[in-house]
């Protein structure tokens, strides 16, 4: 394809992609497609022969479009927001156009150097701790996911705690690694990827109501451990646990994982970002004191196309001292010379994207005002939507936390409630999602989707309603 055909087609694909985003209310929310369905409208064998770049945008319109799932509709309210915003896809687009691999910072200076100022401005706008930032002891960097940041943090814990040992020897003692019931299940994946294995997470006991982390049971299974030869790597807290949000108690967590030395690790891939706003920087309590390093995803909540999760440590010699390699022909001057940042030495593949530069466009695009005020309105549109179904008595809703997520249910049985979220998402108005607190299974409502307005919340509202009061009338 020349420049000159990219240019018109680029032209057209944009096009594209504002249309849709200007129409997606006529879409029904959630994919309708049968499994298999899709695939069996393609071909099953690749052409022989180029096709004219119009087949492919006619096959996206006519195969693709009835299979997706509308993540950027007003009304998808299921897992969480996975936000999207014009500065961002143009950013994105930027990456592909320069086609950079950042893989030692001579690959590309400005790829690297950018991010570490993304990152650190993050870490400004977050009102995290100054030993984050990459003029102090530690650093950020930007990964895939809040999974991948968790494996990384889990490397770097054992790391530290194995005085290195583990880079050579491999593991050869027991270690373990601390979460709750509520805690992602990306842990218990980054457990079994490093070898301490599954059977060595130690699930910590949950507050009943808030289920928050419950640091006496925590406190008393690392002692238990540690009498029986373990060597406790990592207690990972969370700040917004994926099933309600809940917040898990850093300043309690903390005293414990200093007192035996072991690694705290914050997952707060969801509501992380909320501490932009000054009034929400109470989630981070306790993050300044204690924590060894700290995981948001950009691409949740904070208007960043997937994929964008930052990781910051404290201490970039213990990432680097776990992931750092050399081989010949990656040897360069800048890097020998120690006067740059190699961030392959902080993720587990070699080769990066140059994903720094649609965080920076968002955040220039928005300031740090637009990002609170778009935090902010979800913010008010979940206490809008909690009012609703309060009042309806037909209905329990679960404290919730500022983030925009609500869990409720119709006081029926798990099974009808099951039964109601089908026909809700069905019915193509509303898309929802649900998780299961203390046995019983709750609707999640999470409200995020960059044009969503108090109008979608009153009409997702109605369309429940409805739908429940067809199901069951009153
Ligand atoms: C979404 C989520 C994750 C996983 O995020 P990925 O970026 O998809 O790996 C981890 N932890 C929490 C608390 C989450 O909400």
């Amino acid at each position: 394809m020349s420049p000159e055909e990219f240019r018109r087609y680029g032209k057209q694909v944009v096009d594209w992609i504002a249309d849709y985003l200007s129409t997606i209310e006529s879409y029904p929310v959630g994919a309708r497609t049968r499994p298999g369905e899709v695939r069996a409208a393609l071909p099953a064998h690749p052409p022989e022969q180029g096709e004219p770049y119009e087949k492919v945008l006619e096959d996206v319109s006519r195969v693709i479009m009835p299979g997706i799932t509308h993540w950027q509709h007003p009304s998808f309210f299921a897992f969480f927001p996975s936000n999207a915003s014009g500065p961002a896809i143009l950013g994105d687009l930027l990456s592909s156009g320069l086609g950079v691999q950042g893989l030692v910072w001579a690959a590309s200076p400005a790829s690297t150097e950018l991010e570490t100022v993304v990152v650190d401005w993050l870490a400004e706008l977050l009102g995290l701790p100054a030993r984050f930032r990459t003029d102090s002891t530690g650093g950020g960097v930007i990964q895939d996911s809040a999974s991948s940041s968790a494996l990384v943090a889990l490397l770097a814990a054992l790391h530290r705690t194995s005085g290195g040992e583990i880079r050579a020897g491999g593991i050869t003692r027991r270690y373990t690694l601390y979460v709750s019931s509520q805690t992602h299940s990306a842990l218990e994946k980054a457990a079994r990827i490093t070898g301490i294995g599954a059977d060595n997470v130690r699930v910590v006991d949950v507050d009943p109501l808030t289920l928050a982390m419950d640091p006496g049971h925590l406190r008393s299974l690392v002692t238990e451990d540690i009498a029986a030869g373990a060597v406790p790597a990592m207690v990972c807290a969370t700040v917004g646990t994926t099933s309600t949000t809940a917040i898990d108690p850093v300043a309690a967590i903390g005293p414990v994982c200093a007192e035996h030395g072991i690694w705290l690790h914050i997952d707060a891939a969801y509501a992380g970002v909320a501490a932009i706003c000054p009034e929400l920087r109470w989630i981070n309590d306790g993050v300044a004191e204690y924590a060894d390093s700290y995981a948001t995803n950009p691409h949740k909540w904070l208007l960043t196309n997937f994929d964008c999760g930052v990781l910051w440590v404290a201490d970039r010699e213990a990432v680097t001292g776990a992931l750092s390699i050399m081989p010949e022909f990656l040897r360069n001057q800048a890097s020998d010379s120690g006067e740059v940042i190699d961030y392959r030495d902080w993720q587990v593949p070699l080769g990066r994207r140059f994903r720094a530069l649609k965080l920076w466009s968002v955040i220039r695009w928005y300031g740090a005002e637009g990002l609170r005020q778009h935090l902010r309105t979800m913010v008010s549109l979940g206490d809008e939507f909690a009012a609703l179904v309060s009042a309806d008595p037909d209905f329990e809703v679960r404290p919730h936390h500022p983030f925009g997520l609500v869990c409720f249910r119709p006081l029926w049985t798990d099974e009808e409630t099951m039964a109601l979220l089908e026909r809700l998402n069905d019915s193509g108005e509303l898309y929802l999602s649900h998780t299961r607190v203390a046995g019983r299974v709750f609707l999640r409502m999470a409200i995020g989707a960059p044009s969503v307005t108090s109008d979608h919340i009153a009409k997702a509202w109605a369309t429940i309603r409805r739908i429940s009061r067809d199901m069951r009338p009153a």
